[in-house]
């Protein structure tokens, strides 16, 4: 019988090691590995022998994480990158060509964007942006070149929401062929499996809640044996060397272990946040999928377990105004990131996505006056009375 979420994130990539059984996974900080004779050393280069050659190439802490998010996101296969970037660059640089087509939904982390529309189209990639939450906009955006279709749901970091199972079905049946890339950094497998929805691949930035302790920077993609294969043989290997230290990749570990009941809690305090701002009169508008007057609540409902912890709102307030109320903050924390056991604040226009030019910030739906927390992991009344003490301020 498959073992529950929980089990899982805990007891999945457990390895044995003769004679001596530790609890925890030791940390194997080498680079390289040592054959029994040069014949096993050509046997493990050539594939015919399964075992470990150089950190580069695999690393039983790195194999770990692998194995743990494989289970939780349910795909035959995972592996771990140095950063979220890390990740996302080398899914791409393995499903993508020259003259290929990617199709992105125009809101993705700043660097996302900066990759696809700076990055990849100075090697010969078309990129078009356009609006996911309405599927009928892939739809018509599809071309013979398509080989990728890439989102967020919820979006960063204007949280919308994206139709995974919609969109998938749409690019599938243009093209089977097509890889559907789902940035899950935002969710994690405990509120959302990308995959069960009909994806291909699914990226994290493990920095935020797959490690939850702001103590390290790492990336992870999840998907068929088949194409890991080739993202750990290739866009790793030879395209970005962006390898996780066993040490990060340590640190992944413990912090999965407690997972669901980090984003049951992160998830329970954002919404008494989003709701106390939601009543507030000097809040103009509040974004969290799991209110009401979110204009895709009941696709939050049906897509995901429960509605995460990053809540944005806008204030009725002039610019220098919201500044003040950032800078007055004394429990929530002004920092980029999320994901963490501290409640963190950051502007987003100036801050993780000033990436976006103010016209491609206004055509991707992101306004300049929005202001986003990551909901962290202390009592929520006084997350609420920090946030209530810097209202009163402007
Ligand atoms: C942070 C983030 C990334 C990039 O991850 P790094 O670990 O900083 O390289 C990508 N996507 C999303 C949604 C993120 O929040």
């Amino acid at each position: 019988m498959k073992k529950g979420f929980a089990t899982r994130q805990i007891h999945t990539g457990h390895i044995d090691l003769p004679g001596i059984s530790p609890l925890a996974m030791p940390i194997f900080q080498t680079s390289t590995f040592e054959f029994d004779s040069a014949a096993q050393g050509a046997r493990r280069f050539s594939g015919e022998e399964r075992g470990y050659i150089y950190t580069r190439l695999g690393n039983p802490n790195s194999a770990q994480i692998g194995e743990k998010l494989a289970a939780l996101e349910g795909a035959e296969a995972a592996m771990a990158m140095s950063s979220g970037m890390g990740a996302i660059t080398t899914v791409m640089w393995t499903a993508l060509r020259a003259g290929d087509h990617l199709l992105a939904d125009d809101a993705l982390y700043g660097c996302t964007y900066s990759f696809f529309t700076h990055g990849l189209t100075r090697f010969g990639v078309e990129v078009t942006l356009v609006d996911f939450s309405n599927p009928e906009n892939v739809k018509s955006a599809l071309r013979d070149n398509t080989r990728a279709v890439y989102f967020e749901s919820p979006t960063n970091p204007n949280l919308k929401l994206v139709d995974i199972a919609a969109v998938s079905e749409i690019a599938h049946a243009h093209n089977p062929d097509v890889k559907v890339i789902v940035d899950n950094t935002f969710c994690t497998p405990y509120l959302q499996r990308p995959l069960e929805l009909g994806a291909d691949v699914v990226v994290h930035s493990a920095t935020k809640y797959l490690n939850g302790h702001g103590d390290v920077i790492a990336g992870m993609a999840a998907g068929s044996a088949e194409f890991i294969g080739e993202c750990t043989m290739f866009g790793l290997k030879d395209m970005t060397g962006a390898v996780i230290g066993p040490f990060e990749a340590y640190l992944i570990a413990r912090g999965m272990k407690t997972l669901d009941i980090r984003m049951a809690r992160h998830s329970a305090n954002a919404m008494e946040v989003a709701r106390y701002l939601e009543g507030h009169p000097k809040v103009k508008r509040v974004l969290y999928p799991g209110l009401s007057s979110h204009p895709q609540y009941e696709l939050a409902k049906r897509q995901m377990k429960d509605f995460g912890g990053m809540v944005s709102i806008e204030l009725n307030a002039t610019r220098s105004e919201s500044a003040e109320f950032i800078n007055s903050l004394e429990l929530c924390t002004l920092a980029v990131s999320l994901g963490d056991a501290e409640t963190l604040v950051e502007h987003p226009a100036t801050m993780t996505h000033s990436t976006y030019s103010p016209e491609a910030l206004l055509e991707a739906n992101i306004p300049e006056s929005l202001i986003r927390f990551s909901i962290g992991l202390e009592d929520p009344e006084d997350i609420i009375a920090d946030i209530e003490a810097g209202l009163s301020r402007i």
